[in-house]
């Protein structure tokens, strides 16, 4: 399998073109023609000996469109497929204030979460920055008529597709540099908002490194007894430990903390737990928000009620707290929070039949109990 250019940073291509006997520019040009999604015999503006070469070593991008699904509220889902016929999610959001790619940072999940669909079938591997960015490319191509009279178009990204970014640390972290670079996307780093279940060492990491990401944390409940039957990396990163580490990331970066917190039909939408919460989240600066649960239905929690939401709203706000209900996009196209990938796997017929080998011994090896 060769290794893809969108992999390489703008200086990178410049080498590369260097280092194959050509003037630096011609890497720029280069970079410019990956930016805009260009397979090699789309690159009409590089000398042919030049392309030949590079294509030797490399492929143009990493991910080809499989299947674009659009939801009656404009949100499209994508399935791309990687070199390596393993598929992938990413869902393209358009809004007023600018548009959003949710994309994905791992093939499946290891974290297991008992009301997300990502994780069936355990993990299938991490992606590369390459593969993160290839998702944003893609969609910015499809997404512009006029894409090619300038790059940069998509203004946010949210990596709050499958996988946990925080278990993918040094991948994500290159291909937030990659989104960033001033003479391509130039994605400003607070536009990219990073969602962990919460990798506690590696939240010290993203302040300590600076890396300049809007941080969200995927908190769901306010008791460890809760959190434990919700998401088990709880039991190795308790929720004291997380506060610990999302007060030292406000300090270290001042920024707030988002907190992500899904709705189920359970305990952690009580009015106890709401009042608990607002212990947590008061004194430094935060928002909450709270995520009616999407439905999965191979995961069968039941989210809570419109009712049992505006309650506990209500506790958090009279509390103090900085809080909003957070509907999410997608919903019946299946690119809703928590319902990426799974579908395509276990459900749609066609798609089913085209789930590449890989994935599908991964997922049949399930039973095992194998990650
Ligand atoms: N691994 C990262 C990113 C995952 S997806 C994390 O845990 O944060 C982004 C958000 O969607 C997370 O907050 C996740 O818990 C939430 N989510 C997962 N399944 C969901 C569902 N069925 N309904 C609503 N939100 C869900």
């Amino acid at each position: 399998m060769l290794p893809s250019l969108d992999n390489l940073s703008l200086l990178e291509l410049q080498e590369l073109a260097v280092s194959l006997g050509e003037p630096k520019f011609r890497g720029e040009q280069l970079y410019g023609a990956v930016l805009r999604g260009k397979e090699f015999s789309e690159i009409t503006n590089l000398p042919k000996a030049f392309i030949e070469k590079v294509s030797e070593k490399y492929t143009a991008q990493s991910l080809t469109v499989h299947s674009v699904y659009t939801s009656r509220d404009k949100s499209q889902k994508y399935l791309f497929t990687l070199s390596d016929g393993n598929i992938i999610e990413s869902v393209f959001m358009p809004h007023s204030y600018g548009d959003t790619v949710c994309v994905s940072t791992q093939c499946g999940c290891r974290m297991g979460c008992v009301f997300c669909a990502s994780g069936e079938g355990g993990l299938v591997r991490s992606l590369t920055a390459g593969e993160i960015f290839g998702q944003v490319i893609q969609i910015n191509r499809r997404s512009y008529s006029n894409f090619d009279g300038g790059v940069r178009n998509i203004t946010n990204i949210v990596l709050m597709g499958s996988g946990e970014p925080l278990d993918n640390y040094d991948e994500v972290v290159r291909f937030v540099n990659l989104a960033n670079e001033v003479k391509g996307l130039n994605i400003s780093r607070r536009n990219i908002s990073l969602s962990t279940v919460g990798i506690v060492p590696n939240i010290y990491r993203l302040a300590d490194e600076n890396v300049g990401v809007t941080l969200a944390i995927s908190l769901h409940a306010s008791d460890d007894n809760t959190r434990n039957t919700l998401i088990p990396m709880n039991k190795k990163y308790p929720i004291e430990d997380i506060i610990k580490a999302a007060k030292y990331f406000v300090e270290k970066t001042g920024r707030r903390v988002c907190f992500e917190y899904a709705m189920t039909g359970l305990e952690n939408s009580s009015i106890n737990s709401a009042k608990h919460l607002a212990r947590l989240v008061k004194g430094f600066q935060t928002h909450v928000n709270l995520i009616p649960l999407n439905f999965v239905k191979e995961k069968d929690v039941k989210p809570a009620s419109e009712q049992r939401i505006n309650a506990f709203l209500e506790t958090l706000t009279s509390l103090g707290v900085s809080a909003t209900i957070r509907f999410s996009s997608g919903g019946d196209s299946n690119a809703a929070c928590g319902q990426l990938r799974a579908r395509f796997l276990t459900q749609s017929g066609e798609a089913r039949k085209n789930t590449p080998t890989t994935q599908r011994e991964r997922l049949n090896s399930k039973s095992d109990g194998s990650k």
